[in-house]
């Protein structure tokens, strides 16, 4: 089986519709997995939604999702982010809406769990360090993790013997999925923070039990055409340009 492993779309439709392309010419996938961040900055958070449930797929939530849907507060977002969220709650539907409440905080599919932040904390916490990785596999209840939220490609190693490594995840690596515990973190699809801007997303194969992580390209001044239109703050379509 072949599972496309998604994490961060954040609205952003081209940046969704050439990952997609791009896995269609890799030979495909059975199963798409996604870390959560369907909505939230970007200018198409209808559209997304809709993308994604045209496909086979397990989803799990981010706050931003939960944050569109009034499941939990903005006060801890930034300026443009909160007022990115109030205009994402108005372009939802009846559906949209009912399918972004129905998505759990984690789920676990074989040796993998899926949260959005973090085994300690699935909706919250950022993990970027290996300090902190190595404390969450305390927390990891399976072999594997995939977690988002920070929008930079990482992966986290724990050895039989319990050391921790690891760091940034480069475009077009192979990581085999034996004989260690990993995390790892796909990087963005909408909205990347690595200072790379093309959109970021990994490919588990689970007859050889290996992941891909690949970067593609795609049409970002059309993207922020339609936020400039939109009105979304200036600052979220900027840093699409970076990749920051
Ligand atoms: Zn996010």
């Amino acid at each position: 089986m072949r599972y496309a492993i998604l994490g961060d779309i954040h609205a952003n439709l081209d940046a969704f519709e050439a990952v997609l392309e791009d896995i269609g010419a890799r030979g495909g996938f059975d199963e798409l997995w996604c870390l959560g961040d369907i909505v939230g900055y970007g200018p198409e958070p209808h559209a997304c939604v809709e993308l994604l449930r045209r496909h086979k797929h397990v989803c799990i939530a981010g706050n931003h999702d939960l944050a569109a849907v009034g499941k939990i507060g903005i006060s801890s977002f930034n300026a443009p982010a909160a007022q990115a969220c109030q205009w994402t709650t108005q372009q939802l539907t009846a559906e949209d809406v009912e399918y972004l409440e129905s998505l759990p905080l984690e789920s676990k599919q074989g040796d993998f769990s899926l949260v959005h932040g973090s085994p300690r904390q699935p909706v919250w916490e950022y993990l970027i360090s290996v300090d902190d990785a190595c404390d969450n596999f305390s927390y990891l209840g399976t072999e594997f993790c995939l977690v988002g939220h920070s929008h930079v490609p990482l992966v986290f190693r724990q050895d039989r013997g319990g050391h921790c490594s690891g760091g940034k995840l480069s475009a077009e690596t192979k990581l085999g999925c034996t004989g260690q515990r990993l995390i790892v973190n796909p990087g963005g699809v909408g909205q990347p923070r690595d200072g790379d801007p093309r959109a970021s997303y990994v490919i588990y194969d689970s007859d050889c039990q290996v992941m891909y992580h690949y970067r593609v390209s795609y049409d970002v001044s059309s993207t922020q055409a339609k936020m400039r239109q939109l009105e979304l703050p200036s600052s979220l379509v900027l840093r699409l340009t970076y990749g920051y």
